[in-house]
């Protein structure tokens, strides 16, 4: 490990849509392409997005998530045992929002392979490391109605089956890292205790490349100590970074203590705002980090997805957030 470079950096996941594709600067945009085209546009958008993270100096790339509108929903779409038709109203994120979801009202079963083109196709292009992102086993249980299990943990425990047998599979096919996206860690405290971290596991069990956990409270809420209460179980956990909001949030820095057998992917890019980062205030960032985790255990990260933000400003943040990660390189270094 020694030589690795410290600082290693990485983003949350999803990039902007060019508009040629989707509708920009939504959160469920609608394809602007079908069919073959629409397959072929997502490629297209794929590689100018590993080539925009090359060039920026991204160390670990993703593909931006060019081929799914939503992270869970892109996951779901090839899922047997789920009714589109029989929608719900739900409040999700513990009521934070309320929406039609569908429901699922037989066994969950994977029809096929759901990444694995999108994975060959970037592995293809880019000799970067390579992290690619599925929807965490509670937000999907936070995301669809049940009509079939009855408990949401064996609900969540279901598709945490089907979780691990994509991620096995994306492994063998050169992921490097496999992260779950758990944004609802953050509403459910006991229920992440129960068998929100018992899913997770599961969805990772055997995955023989890295694998994290991305956990974010959009930009809700003023205070957010409850942090303490799940990072232990995750500290617990076999599950190998942690990927937190750190940019204008109100997370205190100092509770990565908690989670100190861990890598911890900092996130020192604002996704809420368009203004872009100077390297210097992302080097800021990571650099608070240091006071509680060991820069060997510290990467550079957005604070989640920049698909919401325009084109030039989500490529801007990737330019500052490599370069943040560098001078605090040089820094560190020098010391
Ligand atoms: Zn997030």
């Amino acid at each position: 490990m020694a030589d690795t470079p410290l600082f290693q950096t990485t983003i949350a996941g999803s990039l902007p849509k060019p508009s040629w594709l989707a509708e920009p600067e939504k959160l469920w945009p609608r394809w602007r392409l079908e069919g073959e085209a629409l397959v072929s546009g997502q490629r297209d958008a794929t590689l100018v997005w590993l080539k925009e993270e090359e060039d920026a100096g991204i160390d670990i790339v993703t593909d931006g998530e060019q081929a799914r509108i939503h992270f869970v929903h892109g996951f779901l779409e090839r899922i047997e045992g789920i009714d589109w038709g029989k929608k719900t109203k739900m409040g999700i994120r513990n009521n934070r929002y309320e929406v039609e979801v569908p429901t699922v009202t037989g066994p969950v079963r994977r029809r096929g392979p759901v990444h694995s083109e999108d994975l060959r196709f970037s592995r293809a292009h880019t000799r970067r490391m390579l992290k690619i992102e599925l929807p965490g086993p509670m937000t999907i249980c936070d995301t669809i109605a049940d009509s079939h299990y009855g408990r949401r943990a064996d609900m969540a425990m279901a598709f945490a089956k089907l979780l691990n047998e994509e991620a096995r599979e994306l492994t063998e096919l050169g992921a490097d890292v496999i992260q779950l996206d758990e944004p609802a860690f953050n509403v459910f405290m006991d229920e992440v205790k129960e068998w929100g971290v018992a899913a997770m596991e599961r969805a990772v069990e055997g995955v023989r490349c890295k694998t994290a956990v991305h956990i974010c409270y959009g930009t809700l809420g003023s205070e957010w100590r409850q942090y303490e209460e799940i990072f232990p179980a995750i500290n617990q956990s076999r599950i190998d970074m942690v990927s937190l909001e750190c940019a204008g949030s109100k997370v205190p820095m100092s509770l990565i203590e908690l989670l100190k057998d861990k890598e911890i992917m900092v996130g020192a890019i604002d996704v809420a705002t368009n203004r872009v980062e100077t390297p210097e205030e992302v080097a800021r960032v990571l650099k608070s980090a240091l006071k509680h985790a060991e820069a060997s255990r510290v990467y550079g990260c957005t604070n989640c997805g920049l698909a919401p933000l325009p084109r030039n400003v989500a490529a801007g943040k990737l330019k500052s957030l490599a370069a943040g990660a560098a001078l605090l390189r040089n820094e560190v270094g020098r010391g």
